[in-house]
């Protein structure tokens, strides 16, 4: 491997069969990419289809099962060992499909997480997988980018990046493009490379790959890094913690069962079977699995509503969210910003909203004195690129921020290009754009005899010797603060107090119509400012006038706020925008009605104390930055509220990590912040946070579902088994038919409970305590109630037969259990409402998994070579029709108390 590092730029693009300004040819980069492969690093983490099926045989009940299929065939009873192996072969292919699905559904997400890269392919700029980056190419970097392969550095305005995961070292690394002649350099001190894992924090370069995939540093080393496991979300931790307190109870019950049949001179290997098929009963092992896959599935479910979730503990969270704290820009609005106010000291233009779509357009009314330097301004202090100035492309217009898309076609349109004014005025330093500073700034090389400039680029400058001129743009209020002279046409006067009053009140004006504001300035240089303190150039400015853009409110938000506060859930809004902006907005979606807006520098002064309050009373915050949004979580955690919180930019990284659910933007958003997040919205649209909000009460409600169908039924055999003998009855199921029941009949509905629709109150009820019991709002009570109904209907169906010397009755009992199970799971389809009022026809998996498994009981009892294997006999048709009524019991029991609960929640 070349040392990178020690040759300079030129060498290295030879080195590498590429060339710095064009970058790769497209053919060329498809012929290297089957040389060389993708761009990624082998993964350790993901299990194979066989890794998942045998870790269905290792979970404790199955290996005790193994065990016991064993001990049988030792004992010579054959019959038993192969009916038990088979039984758990059937529940090791049942879990493992689900399991297998999940995986792939899991494996589909990460995919999809890989972020793009810019690269220049065939002189063109475009955007390109990370995956498919090869050793030659060209990629661009900007603040919030992540690196994504060893690269060696080509250009640097200021770039510098974070390679704590590779180096240790946690503060930014500035990166230059000039070889370093020692050798056997460290990787922390080689300042022109940059590295997969790391990623940009400030400034903008070029850098050109050098290597990809497993041969970069980190992939390397990546055999070292454990990948990473999910981590079980606090719902599963407390399900392990509930299955160790029933494991424990299993075992008393098993103790007691096991002494009542040794006092009543049972078989031994009879009741040894028994003691295990009753562990297998109330140990409710799979609990934590089913979570997982319907936790996964639904990750999968919400995809298709354009949002990608990154861990699944966050499914869970969304059922809890109390307040769901929103971006303007783009989430809350179109982004599709058109400028249509343009606006100097002394002179204004307005023009109707004629969209953005072509910027071929002309605009004659801008073809003005001074609207010229503003616009050439806007455009030169600007990073979006134009991708084709002809329009022959297929990718025409240009490509970059909204705000700076608009600036850009707003200076064509008034025959401003800008990739000739870039020439022009070539741009040789720069400050960024950030949240923070909420205005950008860049130098360029001034020469006063070219003939090509906008003629007022020529009289602003003519005031003294210039060689340079900074342009810088950003919020009206900010650029008035540095400023001390305003462009008139054709001068420069003293900026004073009644030019500042008349050109705020403009500010607001337009402000106050929802319009986006971006003012622009200049200032000429005699010399070039130092390297690295562009900043430096921000005073003293001339301020040239301000552009207004439209941003309209996003249609389907105004509903989605509205859901949001039917479910109880506050929408705040939260953006560096113009407090009158942001009032607008809020008060066109609905999030406050023209009520009080909180600015940052208010955050600034509140007491933390004090925050609490605020936070709960404003729902409108303007003019913040990044880190006013960490104090605004702080104080909603105050109050303890559980926040979702959107994010986009490198900075917020920290606000979204804090909040209980950060939320990245797919579309704009920086990899860091997608990175810190536990979702993106791939479409940036606030109305998917609700819903995603939506899916992860659903998933919540069916988890219960389950829960509640696992445990009464469980219980329900556990009190049949306890209670028989008081009655002086032998066991009135056989270990085969306890099993059965666990592994097969149990699990097909159990699953089909996963995918039960939404109820239709899911949005009309408050959030969940995140701190809410499992067996809260009744379901503890439900199961009990229903476990024991279940034990005494089937005992009481046996104990007749029983009595009456008929030797169906161990058949009846198992039957009836089974088919009131089957009641059972139709009753709780809906926590609140009926099954005839939700519809047989609403969840058809459930419909089938039910059929399958009656026809499956109906099997054990009629087909021959299964009754000696399951000790059944076949029912006459009577009897079976009296198991059925017997079982439908339950169904009316269950639909009882939903009645009853209803009419609770409706009388006050
Ligand atoms: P939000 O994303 O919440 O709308 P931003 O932090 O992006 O807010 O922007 C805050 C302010 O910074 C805007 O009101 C605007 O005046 C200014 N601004 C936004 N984008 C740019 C940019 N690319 N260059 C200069 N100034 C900008
Ligand atoms: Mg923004």
């Amino acid at each position: 491997m070349a040392n990178w590092y020690q040759i300079d730029p030129q060498s290295a693009a030879k080195e590498l069969g590429s060339n710095p300004v064009t970058g790769l040819t497209r053919v060329e980069a498809t012929r290297r990419l089957s040389e060389f492969g993708r761009n990624e690093l082998e993964e350790s983490g993901a299990r194979g289809p066989w890794l998942i099926f045998l870790d269905q045989l290792k979970e404790l009940m199955v290996v005790i099962l193994i065990i016991a299929a064993i001990v049988s065939a030792l004992l010579g009873d054959y019959n038993d060992a192969i009916a038990i192996g088979a039984i758990v072969i059937l529940n090791a292919v049942l879990g493992f499909s689900q399991e297998y699905r999940a995986e792939k559904a899991m494996a589909a997400l990460k995919k999809l997480a890989v972020p793009t890269v810019k690269v220049r392919r065939d002189g063109e700029i475009s955007e390109i997988s990370a995956k498919e980056l090869v050793p030659g190419d060209v990629v661009l970097l900007e603040a919030g980018n992540s690196v994504a392969a060893d690269c060696r550095v080509l250009e640097s305005a200021n770039l510098q990046t974070q390679e704590a995961a590779l180096t240790g070292e946690s503060l930014p690394v500035g990166k230059t493009s000039a070889a370093l002649l020692q050798p056997d350099l460290a990787l922390a001190d080689r300042h022109n490379m940059v590295y997969l894992g790391t990623h940009v924090t400030s400034g903008r370069g070029e850098a050109l790959v050098a290597e990809t995939g497993m041969r970069t540093e980190l992939g390397r080393i990546a055999g070292m890094i454990q990948a990473v496991r999910q981590e079980a979300t606090p719902l599963q931790k407390r399900l392990v913690q509930l299955g160790k307190i029933l494991a424990a109870a299993a075992l008393l019950i098993v103790l007691l069962i096991f002494a009542l049949g040794w006092l009543r001179g049972e078989d031994l290997k009879v009741l040894f079977l028994t003691a295990v098929s009753i562990a297998v009963a109330a140990v409710p092992e799979g609990l934590p699995a089913i979570m997982t896959i319907a936790l996964t599935l639904g990750a999968q479910r919400m995809l298709k509503r354009r949002i990608l979730i990154r861990k699944l503990s966050a499914v869970e969270a969304l059922g809890s969210v109390t307040v769901i704290c929103s971006d303007k820009t783009g989430t809350l609005t179109e982004n599709r910003m058109a400028a249509t106010s343009f606006q100097l000291a002394d002179h204004r233009v307005e023009l109707q909203n004629r969209g953005s779509d072509d910027y071929r357009k002309e605009f004659p009314e801008l073809r003005q004195p001074g609207f010229d330097l503003m616009l050439a301004g806007a455009a030169l202090c600007n990073d979006a690129v134009m991708r084709s100035t002809d329009g022959s492309s297929k990718q025409s217009g240009p490509l970059g921020d909204p705000t700076e898309t608009a600036l850009v076609v707003a200076a064509a349109r008034t025959g401003l290009l800008k990739p000739e004014l870039d020439l022009s005025l070539p741009r040789i330093a720069e400050a960024p754009f950030t949240s923070e500073r909420k205005r950008m700034t860049t130098v360029h090389r001034y020469d006063s005899d070219r003939a090509d400039l906008p003629p007022a680029v020529h009289q602003a400058c003519h005031m003294r010797p210039a060689f340079y001129i900074a342009f810088t743009k950003g919020a009206v209020d900010v650029l008035l603060g540095l400023s001390d002279t305003v462009w008139l046409s054709d001068q420069q006067e003293p900026l004073n107090g009644a030019w500042r009053d008349r050109l705020s009140a403009e500010n607001d004006n337009l402000a106050a119509n929802g319009m986006r504001v971006l003012g622009v300035a200049y200032r000429c240089l005699a010399a070039a400012p130092p390297k690295g303190d562009v900043e430096d150039v921000e005073r003293n400015l001339t301020f040239v006038g301000m552009i207004g853009m439209i941003d309209p409110p996003r249609q389907e938000a105004a509903a989605a706020v509205s859901t949001c506060k039917a479910a109880g859930i506050r929408p705040m809004m939260i953006t560096g925008d113009h407090p009158l902006t942001a009032r607008y907005i809020a008060s066109q979606l609905g999030i406050s009605d023209g009520g009080t807006v909180v600015t940052g520098t208010q955050l600034e002064r509140t007491s933390p104390a004090e925050l609490a309050q605020l936070t709960e009373s404003a729902a409108v915050y303007a003019r913040v930055s990044p880190e006013h949004k960490l104090q605004i979580v702080e104080g909603l955690h105050r109050r303890g509220h559980i926040v979702a919180m959107t994010g986009d930019g490198v900075n917020d990284a920290p606000a979204l990590k804090k909040a209980d659910i950060g939320i990245a933007m797919g579309i704009t958003g920086t990899d860091v912040s997608k990175e810190a997040a536990d979702m993106v919205l791939l479409d940036d649209n606030f109305a998917s946070i609700v819903a995603a909000v939506e899916e992860g009460r659903v998933i919540y409600d069916n988890i219960r579902k389950f829960i509640r169908y696992i445990l009464a039924t469980n219980s329900g055999e556990i009190w049949l088994m306890l209670a028989s003998p008081f009655l002086g009855m032998p066991l009135p199921l056989l270990p085969l038919q306890i099993l059965w029941m666990n592994l097969v009949t149990d699990g097909l509905p159990a699953l089909a409970l996963g995918v039960e629709p939404a109820e239709s109150d899911v949005m009309r009820r408050p959030p969940r305590p995140p701190q809410e019991s499992m067996f809260a709002r009744g379901l503890g009570r439900h199961t009990l109630w229903v476990g024991v109904l279940m034990g005494i209907l089937s005992l009481a169906v046996g104990y007749e037969y029983w009595k009456a010397h008929d030797p169906a009755w161990q058949t009846m009992v198992f039957t009836t259990l089974t088919l009131s199970q089957m009641a059972h799971v139709m009753a709780i389809r809906s926590e609140r409402w009926s099954v005839f009022e939700i519809g047989l026809k609403s969840n058809l998996p459930l419909l089938g998994a039910v059929g399958l498994t009656v026809v499956l009981q109906l099997a054990l009892i009629y087909v021959p070579f299964l009754q000696p294997i399951f000790k059944t006999v076949a029912l006459p048709v009577p009897d079976l029709l009296l198991t059925a009524a017997v079982s439908s019991i339950v169904l009316a029991a269950v639909e009882l108390e939903k009645w009853v609960t209803r009419r609770q929640s409706i009388a006050p």
